[in-house]
């Protein structure tokens, strides 16, 4: 099978009817970028930036986190980066910010809600990505939002990012946001999100997660866990067929995205990027390939 696979790594994944699928890759920290290209990446469709904030106790500089995410925005060239904010909380520790004990971190204060209430986090990490916009075609989305008015007020946050880098005459570039579609809420309210996000990343390993009330660690619901659940299957078609009125992109970030058995679905329900650890891009490769 390894053989077969290999001619399918550096081709750009179309249908047979010539529907252009982007597989790209999710990364977790600026030296996976090699090994991404290496299996054939056409881009990120999913950089998580904790890598940044882990095993350390001060937050990272905007100028670190400029070098970092401008480095893999070069090394793509002109194929979107999407850069996903900081999701810390839920299962994650992040050293460098007081966090509550909580009862249900999954349910907590996690992702976008604790950018939020974080502004000088928040703020230090969209002005590093607005300035390596100018190096790449570089997006941004935000975790776990469940509200629209997350996303404007996070949008406010960049409006305001952007007066300060004027005002201190440093460069930026145009930066496209998002929003990573992972609760029901934001898949149930996709047409008001679409409105104003400029794309989607269905995340599924947390969709599949609450939309199911499975936890996603937990061995013993492994059977429960279902990308393919009509419930969660209704969800995306919900966010897709929003995304389709408004003209917008949506992409899967999450492991359905590689799951052969799924892809022919989410293609036929208009999701045309789909990210995964890069190992399983040929083999994705193989199966939008093998598309009508
Ligand atoms: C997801 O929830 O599907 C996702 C891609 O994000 P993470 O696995 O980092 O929560
Ligand atoms: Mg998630």
């Amino acid at each position: 099978e390894r053989a077969a696979l290999e001619e399918y790594r550096g081709i750009e994944a179309r249908t047979r009817s010539g529907r252009r699928i982007e597989v790209a890759a999710n990364l977790g920290s600026p030296q996976e970028v090699e090994d991404a290209l290496a299996w054939g990446a056409e881009g990120v469709g999913l950089f998580r930036t904790e890598f940044l904030f882990m095993e350390r106790p001060e937050l990272p500089s905007e100028e670190e986190q400029y070098e970092a995410y401008r480095g893999v925005a070069e090394a793509f060239g002109g194929r979107p980066v999407i850069v996903r904010t900081v999701d810390i909380g839920g299962d994650k520790d992040l050293p460098g910010v007081d966090q509550p004990e909580e009862e249900n971190p999954f349910l907590g204060w996690r992702g976008i809600r604790m950018s939020l209430d974080v502004p000088e986090l928040f703020k230090t990490q969209l002005r590093a990505l607005l300035r390596a916009a100018v190096a790449g075609n570089l997006k941004v989305m935000f975790p776990m939002v469940s509200d629209v008015e997350e996303l404007r007020a996070a949008k406010r946050m960049m409006d305001e990012c952007r007066a300060e880098l004027e005002g201190a005459g440093a460069e930026y570039g145009p930066l496209e946001t998002g929003i990573m579609v992972e609760t029901p809420a934001a898949a149930l309210c996709a047409g008001e999100f679409a409105r104003e996000a400029d794309f989607f990343s269905l995340g599924t390993n947390d969709l599949v997660q609450y939309t199911l009330a499975v936890d996603r660690g937990n061995e013993r619901l492994e059977r429960l866990y279902r990308a393919d659940h009509p419930a969660v299957l209704r969800l995306i078609e919900i966010t897709c067929g929003a995304a389709r009125e408004a003209g917008i992109m949506v992409g899967v970030c999450g492991e359905a995205a590689a799951d052969p058995k799924l892809i022919p679905r989410l293609v036929e329900l208009g999701v045309t990027e789909l990210s995964m650890s890069p190992p399983s891009i040929p083999r994705a490769k193989k199966a939008v390939s093998e598309l009508p």
